[in-house]
């Protein structure tokens, strides 16, 4: 089972947001210089910057290491797999696009050194235990854009 599963997801069409409180950001080469995160997202790798420099694994990824100031950077593939490390439930106060889907799960995904916010779909709160084993998720919107989430695996 090393698939990453795909969702496609839609929000709202009238939130009238403000452009900065667009939860999902502009992923192309024009808008960011993390475009390739994206990129990579798209074709199920989570990835990450490591400094070539002083070996520090960012997260979230980064044009400049935040230790050494090198921009001398790489991706670095994070596999599919964590571990909930934290979570709860979002029964109030949804960000704008997400009312709909109250109530729903958040959490803190450990993938070795890292740890990582995320939604956690697929359960509900009263079936998660920290610990737990998550797998990486893609959702996608109706314009392409993509973002990351977590779900419990069947086996632990
Ligand atoms: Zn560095």
């Amino acid at each position: 089972m090393s698939k990453v599963k795909f969702e496609k997801i839609k929000r709202p069409e009238k939130i009238g947001l403000p452009f900065m409180l667009d939860f999902y950001p502009l992923q192309d080469e024009k808008n960011t210089r993390i475009s390739q995160f994206f990129k990579n997202l798209k074709q199920g790798h989570l990835t990450t910057t490591k400094c070539k420099k002083c070996r520090k694994l960012l997260w979230p990824p980064r044009i400049v290491c935040p230790e050494c100031l090198s921009e001398n950077l790489e991706w670095v593939d994070l596999g599919v797999e964590g571990e909930l490390y934290a979570f709860t439930e979002i029964r109030l106060g949804a960000p704008l696009g997400f009312v709909e889907d109250v109530p729903f799960c958040v959490g803190i995904v450990k993938i070795g050194s890292l740890l990582i916010s995320t939604r956690i779909d697929d359960a509900k709160y009263e079936e998660l235990k920290i610990g737990d084993k998550v797998r990486l998720k893609v959702v996608e919107l109706p314009d392409r854009r993509v973002f990351y989430r977590f779900y419990k695996t069947k086996e632990q």
